[in-house]
């Protein structure tokens, strides 16, 4: 048997090792356009409990990620310069070319190596193959020349963001808003290594066409940005690697698979990036997959039907809830004509999941319990179903203890404001 993956990002490189690992014998081809340490973008992050499910059942991919996660419990929101913090919610976050790294030294551990600067022009060019997996992304080139069969829809949303990353360490995941001449600014920021973060700016359609920016050189856009959110960045420049205006595109597809065709990751729907869940889901997308081949014993046709029936329903409900939060960010210049607090309110309720933080009393914020996403053993100790981790693997004490710590801040109010 002779499998194609079309791309070698999280999905690509994750759904390949997956499948070769258990399966040794299946000839297996990853092709990547791009060199092997080029990206797009800066860090990713995920709730932390977003990685329970390799825990589960992969705990030594886990294991090679962790020791890169940068862990944190709070949100901080900035508006008209007061910092409101929500407590309680728990993050991770890696750099996006660090865990390709891990998932390519994964793949490379079972005798699979991406064919890089490969660009697929042709479907032609994959070859033969009993499955072609397509994982290249939101632009999927294997989806487009099968659009009517997949039944594609993309809507481009209106805001406009650029993503950029800054050596200013942010302690916790926060969204800065800033007005001025211009119009309205969001900074999506939050430390992705101890000595870098992600720092996306993102604009409404107005104030992209009051500053001009689609006529503006990509250095003089990022220094109007470094001048808007100079307080937050305290003296660091913006860093850029392709940090150009998109639109960010809502990617939906009826149909998940075409005869051997079929869609995974971002190829096959995108959950806007504010709900921090497109690489979790891309991953959780092979598992999903490679299951559903292992268990029909690789009778393609059963297998696709299997991993469209087994997956459809959960993606389905996150993605209303990253609808219902880009909706938000849509109309995110409106909502900054509310107070601070109850600006920090409607963010939190933005995405409609009343599950991910629990309204407590009036003014509190209190995130749900975050189960421990690792596997008890190799220096990770389980506490309360909460980790504690003291591995010399892991670098640094506090890295697990954030939790500890924040019990020990519910002392003070969940929400407090701080003035800048
Ligand atoms: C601004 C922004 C911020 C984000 N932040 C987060 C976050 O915080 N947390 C999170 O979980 N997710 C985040 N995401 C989403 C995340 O980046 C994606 O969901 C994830 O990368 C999807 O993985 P993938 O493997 O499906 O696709 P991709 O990562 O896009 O990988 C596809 C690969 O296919 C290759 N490819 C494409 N076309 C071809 C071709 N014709 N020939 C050969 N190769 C090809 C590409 O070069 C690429 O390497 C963010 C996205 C954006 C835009």
């Amino acid at each position: 048997m002779r499998i194609v993956v079309a791309g070698a990002g999280p999905a690509g490189l994750y759904c390949a090792y997956r499948i070769k690992k258990r399966r040794p014998e299946i000839e297996i081809a990853i092709f990547e356009q791009n060199p092997r340490d080029a990206t797009f973008g800066f860090g990713v992050v995920f709730s932390d409990r977003a990685l329970e499910f390799l825990g589960a059942d992969d705990p030594e991919t886990l294991l090679a990620i962790v020791p890169h996660l940068e862990l944190w419990n709070d949100i901080t929101v900035v508006h008209r310069g007061q910092s409101i913090v929500i407590d309680g919610i728990g993050f991770a976050a890696i750099g996006r070319l660090k865990l390709l790294s891990i998932l390519q030294t994964r793949l490379q551990s079972v005798g699979v190596a991406p064919q890089y600067n490969h660009l697929i022009r042709r479907i032609e060019e994959l070859g033969p193959a009993d499955l072609v997996i397509a994982a290249d992304g939101a632009n999927s080139f294997v989806r487009s020349a099968f659009e009517a069969a997949f039944g594609t829809g993309t809507t481009l949303l209106s805001n406009r963001f650029a993503w950029f990353g800054t050596r200013r360490r942010f302690e916790t995941l926060t969204q800065t808003f800033r007005q001025n001449e211009l119009g309205h600014f969001n900074a999506h920021h939050y430390r992705f290594a101890p000595d870098m973060s992600t720092f996306i700016v993102e604009v409404d359609a107005e104030t992209f066409a009051r500053a001009n920016f689609s006529d503006m050189p990509e250095d003089e856009a990022r220094a109007v940005c470094e001048r808007v959110f100079e307080q937050d960045l305290g003296g660091e420049k913006l860093v850029s690697n392709r940090s150009i205006w998109r639109r960010f595109p809502n990617v939906r597809n009826r149909k998940w698979s075409h005869g051997h065709y079929v869609l995974v990751g971002d190829a096959l729907r995108t959950a806007h990036f504010s709900i921090g869940s497109g690489t979790r889901l891309a991953l959780e997308d092979v598992i999903a997959l490679e299951r559903s081949l292992h268990e029909t014993g690789y009778d393609i046709p059963a297998a696709l039907e299997a991993y469209e029936a087994a997956r459809r329903p959960i993606v389905e409900k996150l993605l209303e809830a990253a609808d219902s939060s880009a909706r938000w960010y849509e109309r995110f210049a409106e909502h900054m004509a509310l107070e601070p607090m109850e600006f920090a309110m409607s963010y939190i309720k933005r995405s409609g999941r009343v599950d991910l933080v629990l309204l407590v009393g009036q003014g509190e914020i209190k995130g749900r319990p975050a189960p421990c996403p690792l596997p008890a053993g190799e220096g990770v100790q389980r506490r309360d179903s909460r980790c504690v981790s003291h591995s010399s693997r892991l670098r640094g004490q506090s890295r697990f203890n954030s939790r500890d710590n924040a019990r020990s801040a519910k002392r003070r109010p969940s929400v407090w404001q701080v003035a800048q």
